[in-house]
């Protein structure tokens, strides 16, 4: 294992708009590369040039706390931050890998979060999160704090081989609960699914039974991409290991998109089954939009809601234009209630749509979401 430290010129990424799947408008990651080395990690493609070999190096941004410290200071911001939470973890690299225990940059970030008084949502696999319970229970109290962990199943066998460098999934559950006994709200990212390694009928329903036992306030799913090059070679290679048979399956379902997806039926199978099995379970399949309505600006509110339509609908495998007026509500500069009366002259907004926006703004929540959302 070899670390770098760099001098970092911004940590603070601001998305162009909100991202729906974590309510966050900023994200930062404070290392590049993971030593957590999941085997299907995309972080190891091309695409994220990241330094090293992925998997052994990192590198750390040995400045991060101090460009933070400039970047979350109200009075050097020439716009308002907007509303919405912070986002820590995710990208590629783990903020809870081990290196955290000596760099402590994920707890010094989390300490100027609280100062400067943000929510915050926290994505890890590491139980050393554990050690910031302190801190994020003084973020949930002043503001809000989520806290997500992500699996690919509940399966520690398989855990071991494709996600070598954590903690078994049964320590993430109680780590988990742990959060959720102290009054913070937790998720379960179920993501990547492994296609038929962690993708059965049996295991998803142990999943998503044991996350619901555990306390989760909701669960996100999403399958496996897998793009070709480093990424693609370095699971295939573990994959033979574990059963050389799945390669011809796998030929079949990731045929050279770009982007490193599998093939829309393969797609379209587990998200019918992850979503019967979540209603079985009654459990949410996006945020609860208690947990962020408070929180946002009425704009950002409504382009969450109807990108979550969006994605209600097109699990059903139905047509939705609500991705577009979605986007085109992220583009406006004034406020939705300053130009009520003129929504229908927005682009991709009609009739339905005009209809549901106005329920928004009004209640905070939508009654179609709320049925879609059952369904
Ligand atoms: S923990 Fe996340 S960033 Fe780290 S190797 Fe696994 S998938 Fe990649």
């Amino acid at each position: 294992m070899s670390i770098k430290e760099v001098k970092a010129k911004s940590i603070l990424r601001k998305h162009k708009k909100i991202d729906s799947w974590f309510i966050s408008r900023y994200g930062m990651n404070l290392y590049r590369g993971c030593t957590h080395n999941c085997v299907y990690c995309d972080g190891r493609s091309e695409g994220y040039y990241v330094d090293g070999e992925f998997g052994k190096d990192v590198t750390v941004k040995v400045n991060a706390i101090e460009v933070l410290q400039r970047e979350l200071d109200p009075k050097r911001k020439r716009t308002p931050f907007k509303g919405g939470f912070i986002m820590v973890g995710g990208g590629v690299g783990d903020s809870y890998q081990p290196i955290e225990k000596k760099y402590q940059l994920t707890r010094k970030a989390l300490n100027l979060i609280y100062e400067h008084k943000f929510p915050v949502h926290m994505l890890t696999k590491s139980t050393l999160i554990k050690r910031d319970i302190d801190i994020l229970k003084k973020i949930n109290e002043q503001n809000r704090a989520i806290v997500s962990f992500s699996f690919s199943s509940v399966d520690d066998k398989i855990s071991t081989i494709f996600e070598p460098g954590v903690p078994h999934p049964d320590e993430r559950l109680r780590t988990l609960s742990l959060f959720k006994n102290e009054g913070i709200a937790c998720g379960m990212f179920l993501l990547p699914v492994i296609p038929f390694v962690t993708d059965t009928q049996e295991l998803m329903e142990e999943t998503i039974k044991k996350a619901v036992d555990a306390g989760v306030d909701f669960i996100i799913f999403d399958g496996m991409t897998l793009k070709n090059g480093k990424q693609k070679e370095y699971f295939i290679n573990v994959l033979k290991r574990y059963n050389p048979k799945l390669t011809t399956e796998y030929d079949n379902i990731y045929t050279g998109d770009k982007w490193g997806n599998a093939t829309q039926d393969y797609y379209n199978s587990i998200n019918q089954l992850f979503k019967t099995t979540a209603k079985k379970y009654k459990i949410s399949k996006r945020i609860p939009i208690s947990l962020y309505n408070d929180i946002l600006s009425e704009n950002d509110l409504v382009v969450v809601i109807l990108e979550h339509i969006d994605y209600f609908l097109k699990m059903k495998g139905r047509t939705s234009p609500y991705g577009y007026a979605a986007y085109s509500i992220s583009q406006l500069k004034e406020s939705l209630s300053s130009i009520k009366r003129d929504l229908l002259k927005l682009k991709g907004i009609g009739k339905t749509t005009e209809r549901i926006i106005l329920e928004i703004l009004e209640t905070g929540s939508s009654s179609y979401y709320k049925k879609l959302s059952e369904e």
